[in-house]
């Protein structure tokens, strides 16, 4: 029964109409991501249900789960050439920035007699995915408005994912700049342009963006309700949509410092402890196959996590008004990464209430 994560329907669908009503107002329409809930069917479920007509993940392997739901797929991560064939399967519409996969793509997508969307990106600072030199984006964007089986969709860019760089007015204009020259290029409208990701929330909030952009793909605002450029709860959303319960496996007084000479953990480093004499700790049956350490905050502010191992979960209780003791259940906020965590964990349950 545990470890088990429960999913508040109830939180998310207030989340999903908050974040639709602040696009809506912009004239936004939003991708809903699910690479951090592996896209589960019931979530995307509840997505569908609350106005969400496009679904992207970085990976075709979880979007195969919503195959026979009939709604707009998106592969955020560009595809593998290595995996052309499942893409067009399965897929919708993709994210790229290399024409020998584009080729690869029109190629076949021809033989199959379909019609695959592309979005071509470009790179505006983050160093991530996309075209940094423009010319070239240009030159790819009409060579592919000439090939047979694909159909160039738009232009994005992705923002504050590797190097944190955030979206800012100049930026999107610039990315408003490089579609008005393709549009003039190819002779015809480009259908999205697409601003980024939960990071250019708060760009739209101060009315910063331009009218031309028309789409953001949103995970971390809808799923947690977070702005991710100053990290914030916005107003009418939940962070609280992903429950983790653990049960204790033991409960002990223990010396806050441990005897015996200290050598390297599994990454190399030495551990440090300081000496806050005998503290009442528990071990939860829950490690870091299962979840994120960094992203997770017990429920009962007087638990403080002392680390985890790959099946233990340290906790110190000494402060807790509550006496835990072996079978109690302690339950945890779980933030992205360890939402990420624990969805792909098989050891985690998961219940939707
Ligand atoms: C993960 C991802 C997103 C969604 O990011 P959030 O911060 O969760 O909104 C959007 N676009 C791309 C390309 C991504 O990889």
């Amino acid at each position: 029964m545990y470890p088990l994560l429960e999913v508040n329907k109830k939180h998310l669908r207030k989340n999903i109409i908050e974040l639709k009503r602040l696009c809506d107002e912009k004239n936004i329409d939003i991708t809903g991501i699910s690479k951090v809930f592996t896209c589960e069917p019931e979530i995307i479920q509840i997505l569908i249900d609350n106005g969400i007509k496009k679904i992207g993940d970085s990976r075709i392997e979880n979007l195969k789960k919503i195959k026979n739901i009939p709604i707009e797929k998106w592969l955020i991560r560009m595809p593998m050439l290595s995996e052309i064939d499942e893409l067009i399967e399965n897929v919708d519409v993709s994210l790229n920035s290399e024409i020998e996969v584009i080729r690869k793509i029109s190629k076949i997508a021809s033989e199959k007699r379909k019609i695959h969307k592309v979005i071509l990106m470009v790179d505006l600072g983050d160093l991530r995915e996309g075209y940094i030199d423009y010319h070239e984006l240009i030159l790819v964007a009409k060579e592919v408005e000439k090939m047979q089986g694909v159909h160039l969709y738009g232009i994005g860019v992705n923002l504050t994912c590797f190097s944190f760089v955030q979206p800012d007015k100049s930026k999107m204009q610039e990315l408003v700049n490089l579609s008005k020259i393709i549009e003039k290029e190819i002779g015809r409208n480009l259908e999205v342009i697409s601003g980024g990701n939960s990071a250019t929330i708060n760009l739209m909030l101060e009315g910063e963006i331009p009218r031309e952009v028309n789409n953001l793909r949103l995970g971390e605002g809808i799923l947690f309700g977070k702005e991710r450029a100053t990290y914030k709860l916005l107003p009418n959303t939940y962070d609280d949509v992903f429950i983790l319960k653990t049960e204790i496996i033991e409960v002990k007084e223990k010396p806050s410092l441990p005897f015996g000479k200290i050598g390297k953990d599994s990454y190399g480093n030495t551990p440090s402890f300081f000496n806050r004499g005998v503290r009442k700790k528990a071990i939860c049956a829950l490690g870091k196959q299962d979840f994120d350490v960094e992203t997770t905050s017990p429920l009962d502010k007087n638990i403080e996590i002392l680390g985890a191992s790959s099946d233990h979960l340290m906790l110190d209780i000494t402060e807790c008004s509550k006496e835990y003791g072996v079978g109690d259940i302690i339950e945890f906020k779980l933030g992205y990464f360890s939402t990420m965590r624990v969805f792909t964990s098989n050891y985690v349950k998961k219940i939707y209430k």
